[in-house]
């Protein structure tokens, strides 16, 4: 399955959502509704797995939550405790085999596998266990963190999951199912959110706390980085199998991935979010008559634009919601079909008007250039587009969909040389000492490396280095690549 060219154009993409519910009678159900609110995490297989204690059992299927889970299926899945997951794959790797959670039979039981994130040394491990005998039944990282716990000679799941997570490296927010219960998991890094919640007797994980308002819980706290929670008839027990690391908190879920209704990290979404464009309109002011927000990514700083730079904001672009997974073409080619089909501009706001064009990052650069486009045709007299995050200079490898390096325009061309390429006007990008100030950044918490190129893990330069090496030989068969690929 390829994806469909219109989706989110130019944007990083979040990879995974994972949601469980503990000590519930219907835990499937509640699973099914978090996925649900989790959907922008992921949209192209979903997958919950649930026990009632003595068997486990679980569907995946290929698509969006919605689509996936009937009544039918629903109903199968009884059991008190559930974990699910819904996922973003990257092409090539789409395949239902790679849905999630992942469901074993091995020597610690039947477990169920949710992950959120990339592990940056899965290929070495990998490497390491097929050569004593593993068979991967899957091209995803995350079959590896199960192979080293049924490889473990620890006699509980308790004990050896914090002997198989010492030995990968990486994001990894994971939930998991066992007949006893269902552990909580977040890296030491912390770089996925990850937040526990409360519903009347039973317990909730989430990847956002967005999934926890949909049913009416009452959020917790974070899982800590490096804290491995177990949630079973005993209570909550919290463990921790790392010894304290400095933190990387993904900066760019603040940026884009998490809803402006969560709260990730300690810290509201929308907060960070409109400081983002407060700070951008300080840094970055504009002779302008309007503030026009790409919906949806740049709505919320291009509300703390218009506060901060009293220029009022106006919906002047339109987005259609209800663009389905497939698409039927014209034969005759539809210039700029791709985001027209998306977007649409507003001409009787646009026209005769110096317009401040706001939205959370540029990856590419062409998708910017044709909204410049659209909005130029619509007779406004001036475009400045402002960006509420410095330029993306390098690829993440903790869990995001991101193109290669040679792929982003902020790696080899300036400021300068983005404006004429994306023809606007002008062009401002937040800086990084204001995007850590926006997320309220005092510690050095925040991992930056899309925008420094410095990345908080070892592995790195391996992954860049088959990157390059990739870029210059033609494409061959699928390979193991974790859950990174290309867009567009
Ligand atoms: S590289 Fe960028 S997208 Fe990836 S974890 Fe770091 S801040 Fe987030």
């Amino acid at each position: 399955m390829t994806r469909p060219s219109y989706y989110h154009p130019d944007h990083f993409h979040d990879q995974c959502g994972v949601f469980a519910v503990f000590g519930h009678p219907e835990a499937a159900k509640l699973t099914y509704l978090g996925l649900y609110a989790l959907q922008h995490r992921g949209q192209e297989s979903a997958g919950i797995a649930a026990t009632d204690g003595t068997e486990m059992r679980h569907h995946r299927g290929m698509g969006q939550v919605a689509e996936i889970f009937t009544e039918a299926v629903m109903s199968a899945l009884p059991g008190s405790a559930a974990i699910g997951h819904t996922r973003y794959s990257t092409a090539g790797d789409t395949a239902l085999v790679n849905a999630q959670p992942l469901v074993v039979a091995c020597n610690k039981g039947p477990i169920a596998l949710g992950h959120n994130g990339n592990l940056v040394n899965a290929e070495q491990v990998r490497r390491r266990l097929e050569s004593s005998g593993s068979i991967f039944q899957t091209t995803s990282d995350t079959e590896v963190i199960l192979h080293l716990l049924a490889q473990s000679r620890k006699d509980t799941l308790a004990e050896a999951i914090p002997e198989a997570l010492r030995m990968v490296e990486g994001a990894y927010s994971l939930v998991l199912l066992a007949p006893d219960g269902v552990y909580a998991i977040r890296d030491p890094r912390g770089f996925r959110p990850l937040c526990l919640g409360k519903l009347e007797d039973a317990w909730v994980v989430g990847s956002e706390t967005c999934a926890f308002d949909l049913i009416g819980a009452e959020y917790v706290r974070e899982i800590e980085p490096g804290e491995m929670v177990r949630l079973s008839a005993a209570g909550v027990e919290s463990s921790y199998f790392s010894p304290p690391v400095r933190h990387s908190f993904c900066i760019f879920e603040h940026v884009y991935f998490s809803r402006p209704d969560s709260i990730i990290f300690g810290r509201p979404v929308q907060k960070s979010r409109e400081m983002l464009g407060r700070l951008l309109a300080r840094e970055h002011p504009a002779e302008a008559d309007l503030v026009v927000p790409v919906p949806d990514s740049g709505t919320a700083a291009a509300i703390g634009y218009a506060l901060e730079s009293n220029v009022p904001l106006k919906v002047g672009l339109i987005r259609n919601h209800y663009i389905g997974r497939t698409f039927i073409q014209p034969e005759q080619t539809i210039r700029d079909f791709n985001v027209k089909v998306k977007l649409n501009p507003v001409r009787s706001l646009l026209d005769g008007k110096r317009v401040v064009l706001v939205d959370d990052s540029i990856v590419r650069g062409t998708t910017m250039r044709k909204i410049v486009r659209m909005i130029r045709e619509s007779g406004a007299l001036g475009i400045h587009v402002r960006v509420s995050c410095p330029p993306i200079v390098s690829p993440c490898f903790y869990g995001i969909d991101t193109p290669t390096r040679r792929e982003l325009i902020g790696s080899h061309k300036t400021t300068e040389e983005i404006r004429q390429f994306i023809e606007a006007d002008s062009l401002g990008y937040l800086s990084l000492e204001s995007l850590r100030k926006a997320v309220a950044d005092a510690e050095g918490s925040y991992c930056q490396a899309c925008y420094t190129g410095k990345y908080p893990t070892d592995f790195v330069e391996l992954k860049l280095q088959q990157e390059e090496d990739a870029q210059a030989r033609p494409q061959t068969a699928e390979t193991f690549h974790g859950k990174r690929g290309m867009m567009d």
